[in-house]
């Protein structure tokens, strides 16, 4: 099994899911294996990756259930480039009947652990909430991945974030670390956005990632197309930005994990003409 993140921070509407399904596009066009899995009952990441989560006849719901095996409810999304474990309103109700399952944040572990494919990187789409679907995701990770908006109140609910990794540890997965946190809607010329990535580099200094998410319309137009906007268009500043996000995450795999990435071409010298 590869590295798996769960991109979470309780806080609704930081840019959790428009990070997870465009890392998810970005690291596929790099040549890695990549499962998404969606942890959220709103199945925001299934309609952005062009699935009508309405449709589908088996969905993780039904995986953390007991009533399908995981490779039943993994789709191929975006032309093939990856893979999808998708969720729609159904997982809420799936939560709700958790609650009084023996083992229940270990559901989601137990599942990823009978996938049929060695995925490279698994990413985990939280939902805004310290429920008992994130707890499953945070038991299921390696690392979690932490998108921060960069805006009045951005670091508001980040130490019960961290509080909650903590009693995650102690009970659960010991291991659990962060991959690093990411700065999105981020616009270079606000005082707000500078304040807040100095606060986050004082208080995460190298965890930080280095390159920002900024405020990108393309981003947000993409999932009516069903589309990740690094996909939408390749070139738009919040796709680059996702590309370059990307890059640097594949510079923080663990040690113990190789992921054979295709070599890139040399790229083609024109020979020069020989004068006489
Ligand atoms: P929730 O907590 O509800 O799951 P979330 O944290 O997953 O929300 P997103 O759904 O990714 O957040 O983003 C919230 C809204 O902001 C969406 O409409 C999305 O399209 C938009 N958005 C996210 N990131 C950007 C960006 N960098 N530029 C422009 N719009 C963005
Ligand atoms: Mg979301």
């Amino acid at each position: 099994m590869g590295w798996t993140l769960a991109v979470t921070n309780q806080k609704g509407g930081v840019g959790k899911t428009t990070t997870a399904v465009n890392l998810a596009a970005a690291l596929a066009v790099r040549g890695v294996s990549v499962l998404l899995v969606d942890m959220d009952p709103q199945g925001n990441a299934t309609v952005s990756t062009g699935i009508e989560k309405e449709s589908l006849t088996k969905t993780l719901t039904d995986v953390l259930l007991d009533e399908a095996p995981v490779a039943d409810a993994v789709v191929t999304v975006c032309d093939g480039r990856f893979d999808l474990l998708p969720a729609n309103l159904e997982l809420a109700g799936a939560e709700f009947q958790l609650v009084t399952r023996i083992g229940r944040e270990l559901k989601l572990k137990r599942a990823l652990a009978s996938l049929p494919k060695d995925y490279g990187i698994v990413l985990i789409d939280c939902p805004p909430a310290l429920n008992t679907l994130t707890i499953n995701a945070l038991v299921a990770a390696d690392d979690v991945l932490i998108p921060v908006q960069c805006e009045y109140f951005a670091l508001e609910g980040l130490s019960s974030l961290l509080d909650t990794l903590e009693q995650v540890r102690l009970a659960l997965n010991p291991a659990l670390g962060i991959a690093g946190v990411v700065r999105t809607l981020h616009d270079a010329r606000n005082l707000l956005s500078q304040q807040v990535s100095a606060e986050l580099e004082a208080h995460f200094g190298g965890q930080m990632f280095r390159t920002p998410i900024p405020r990108n319309v393309r981003l947000a137009e993409a999932p009516s197309h069903g589309l990740p906007g690094v996909l939408y268009d390749t070139q738009s500043p919040g796709a680059l930005a996702y590309s370059m996000l990307a890059d640097e995450l594949l510079l923080r795999l663990p040690d113990a994990l190789v992921l054979n990435l295709p070599k890139p071409k040399p790229k083609k010298t024109k020979k020069k003409k020989k004068t006489a």
